[in-house]
């Protein structure tokens, strides 16, 4: 028999994680309930899940705290996180992606739509486990190790920038809109703002600082990352 997914819901209303757990059972997966952080700790530290469902707001650890402690740690940084946000929250998702979540939902959602977001980050990690290298120019990532490098000098560069980065290495010089990039890199970029992408190539710009191999902005039609910069060529 094929092993159901296991998703450990770590919320701290009981109404709201008996209603998840409910339709998850309905729907193939196998819900594990944790009412706080530290619970939620006992229960990874026993086995892992496939999916971790993340309230923000919970006694104790935040959801934000856990998800950076769980990314942090050697054991539960590929487990996928999906946050659970209240309305009203939309400066924190992007710190929560930030903080390694892998995608966010508000309250209140339909089962459809938590169903979605679980199968597209189940299915959006799985290639991931691949490792692969690219390299341009100077500028080299290891998937494996999780190393980025230019000219052999390693770069501080965030999950989400890491993830964005190997994307427009592994399809360089060609220039992807945002909402391409929202689907590629993010997956189900119905549920995430444009905005986000233009936050996250920021701060790629930044961890890149002023190499040789640049993400540069493509008016009207979005970015490319490229070793031959217009502002270059032109000079
Ligand atoms: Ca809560």
């Amino acid at each position: 028999m094929k092993k159901l997914p296991r998703v450990l819901i770590v919320e701290d209303e009981p109404a709201i994680a008996e209603l998840i757990a409910v339709n998850l059972r309905h729907n193939g997966f196998s819900p594990i309930w944790s009412e706080d952080g530290e619970s939620a700790q006992r229960e990874l530290d026993a086995v892992l899940p496939d999916v971790i469902l993340l309230d923000w707001m919970l006694p104790g650890q935040s959801g934000l705290q856990l998800a950076r402690k769980w990314r942090a740690d050697g054991r539960t940084k590929a487990v996928p996180i999906l946050m659970l946000t209240a309305r009203g929250d939309e400066p924190d998702k992007v710190a929560g992606l930030d903080a390694g979540a892998d995608d966010y939902i508000t309250k209140p959602f339909s089962t459809q739509e938590l169903l979605a977001r679980i199968r597209a980050v189940l299915r959006r990690r799985a290639p991931e486990q691949v490792a692969d290298s690219v390299a341009i120019g100077a500028l080299a990532l290891d998937a494996a190790t999780h190393r980025v490098t230019f000219e052999g000098q390693a770069l501080k560069v965030g999950p989400t920038e890491f993830k964005l980065l190997h994307f427009l290495m592994k399809h360089a010089e060609r220039v992807h809109s945002r909402s391409q990039l929202l689907d590629k890199v993010w997956g189900d970029h119905v549920f995430i703002e444009e905005r986000t992408v233009d936050v996250h190539v920021k701060r790629l710009r930044e961890s890149l600082g002023g190499g040789s191999v640049m993400v540069e902005t493509v008016r009207g039609a979005g970015y490319r990352l490229t070793a031959q910069p217009q502002a270059l060529a032109r000079a």
